[in-house]
């Protein structure tokens, strides 16, 4: 179906929901719980949900003795892997109390580039949701060179919305959505609207993310949401904490409207 606003998210065919580390590491670990009830909701409702999350690193930090971001790639990519797995562990063990199943799929720029691992990647992804099965997406940090790398995941969410054919993609954060400036400075109003082909010209982008944790910000967030408008899969920015809110439809967020086909 086609989704012109928030108010048609409940009747979304297919959903990708996008979540960074800092939203669900640290102090924020318990909003893990919170957003799996509210994609086991969606996905409950009869639509099919595609959860991007990055955390793989923040979650290994504490297993390799780290207290905070490593600054080189090696120690990082070592994070990851350390961390993907306990990640995913956390995630299917509250998916269980819905009897849905998790697919781990990791995924680096280069497949998407790459004719081949691109319709792979396509095939496997259609059969995943066939099958009811909730696919969480993370980048393949082990082989993603610092060039490469996608950062905090907005870009490769955006990707992945445009290779499911998304209807919508939810892009969670730490702040309630884009801010005409940053949010904590005076005058900043959240921007409720966007529609399709806006520039966003007078924005000022500060960042978005508890230090030290993630690599995400605003400017990589309207990026990528512009990116999936314009294939065509509407978004929506918003907290993290209002993941049930944004997944019922309410009037939360900044909206991007899709560019129509
Ligand atoms: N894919 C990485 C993760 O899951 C991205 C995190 C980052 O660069 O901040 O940890």
């Amino acid at each position: 179906m086609s989704i012109k606003s928030r108010s048609d998210i409940p009747a979304a065919r297919r959903i990708v929901v996008k979540v960074g580390s800092s939203s669900i590491s640290g102090e924020n670990a318990h909003q893990i719980e919170k957003l799996v009830t509210a994609l086991a909701e969606a996905h409950g409702r009869g639509s099919e949900v595609v959860l991007v999350s990055s955390g793989a690193m923040a979650t290994g930090f504490p297993y390799i003795n780290l207290t905070s971001r490593p600054t080189d790639l090696p120690t990082l990519q070592a994070a990851a892997a350390v961390g993907q797995s306990r990640l995913i562990f956390r995630y299917q063990e509250l998916l269980d109390n819905w009897n849905i199943v998790a697919g781990q799929v990791l995924l680096t720029s280069g497949d998407f580039d790459n004719e081949s691992t691109r319709s792979n990647a396509a095939l496997a992804m259609e059969k995943l949701l066939e099958l009811r099965v909730l696919p969480i997406v993370n980048e393949n940090d082990t082989v993603a060179t610092q060039e490469i790398r996608f950062g905090d995941n907005d870009h490769l969410a955006a990707l992945v919305a445009q290779l499911v054919t998304a209807d919508v993609l939810i892009l969670l954060s730490d702040v309630d959505g884009i801010y005409t400036k940053p949010p904590h400075e005076p005058g900043a109003e959240r921007i409720e609207h966007v529609s399709s082909g806006e520039l966003l010209e007078h924005v000022e982008f500060g960042s978005i993310g508890a230090a030290g944790v993630g690599s995400g910000g605003a400017g990589t967030k309207v990026a990528a949401a512009q990116f999936a408008a314009q294939s065509g899969t509407a978004v929506l920015i918003t907290n993290a904490a209002l993941v049930s809110s944004a997944l019922r439809g309410e009037n939360v967020g900044t909206w991007f409207d899709a560019a129509s086909s």
